[in-house]
């Protein structure tokens, strides 16, 4: 969209089509580009009162052991982590959606951001067998990038998530896995496509709307790597692997 044509003053017939196309591509690549600010600003303000709405919910937790409350405000929790993550995946889209500008690669130690993100699986048993990697990468796109894997195992498991992350040769490996019920073969290739559910009806009760792994996806390419999805040997569930170039 952001290619012109290129204009001949020749005052002809086509010069003047030219110029006409020129302005039409014109408008509809600044139309493309206040739609690409919008979803950014836009997921960009639903942060903060996210965040006061997170503590406030962990501090209540914290704080108050009546039963019915606990039950109530871990649910809350649970919403609200995917509210949080539906606005990050949306701003994050965005951002790669626009030029390479606000996106800086840095030298990073890809086991210590999974690390981090381990912490914050909450319903299953998470084994990790992390070795250190060194990538170079845009770490709030890392971040979640593994987040997204994370949050999903978490979601299908039945109760064990496994992480590792090794190098082989001049990539970094990072595989995700779990016991749940897998991603069915015909299914493998999609899954990875925008909006794209397994069973509409079964994750849209747990508040999904299918952009988490093609943003996955979009991050893993971007960064000269690439992401699969297989059966779990293991673990009998769904295998994500990344493969990216370590540094
Ligand atoms: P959503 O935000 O709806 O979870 P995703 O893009 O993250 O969207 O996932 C797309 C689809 O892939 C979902 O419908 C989900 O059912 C399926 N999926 C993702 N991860 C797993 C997994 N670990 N096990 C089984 N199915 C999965």
């Amino acid at each position: 969209l952001d290619e012109r044509l290129p204009e001949q003053d020749t005052g002809d017939e086509v010069g003047r089509l030219t110029s006409t196309l020129n302005r039409m591509l014109d408008r509809i690549a600044s139309g493309a580009r206040r739609q690409r600010e919008f979803v950014s600003d836009a997921s960009h303000e639903l942060r903060t009162p996210l965040a006061a709405m997170r503590a406030e919910l962990e501090v209540s937790l914290a704080h108050r052991d009546n039963a019915d409350w606990r039950d109530v405000a871990t649910r809350l929790l649970d919403d609200h982590r995917r509210l949080e993550r539906l606005t990050g995946d949306l701003l994050t889209l965005a951002r790669l959606d626009e030029a390479a500008v606000s996106r800086r690669a840095e030298p990073v130690r890809l086991d210590e951001i999974v690390a981090g993100e381990i912490t914050a699986v909450r319903h299953s048993e998470v084994r990790p067998s992390l070795t250190p990697v060194r990538v170079t990468g845009v770490v709030p796109e890392l971040v979640r990038l593994v987040r997204n894997l994370l949050d999903n195992a978490d979601k299908h498991a039945a109760g064990v998530v496994a992480v590792s992350l090794r190098q082989d040769g001049r990539d970094a490996v990072l595989a995700v896995e779990d016991d749940g019920p897998g991603v069915p073969p015909e299914q493998r290739e999609r899954v990875f496509d925008r909006f794209f559910r397994v069973d509409g009806s079964r994750d849209r009760a747990s508040g999904g709307v299918g952009l988490g792994l093609a943003l996955v996806r979009r991050i893993a390419r971007s960064h000269g790597g690439e992401v699969a999805v297989t059966s779990s040997a293991t673990l009998g569930g769904a295998r994500f692997e990344v493969r990216l170039p370590s540094s």
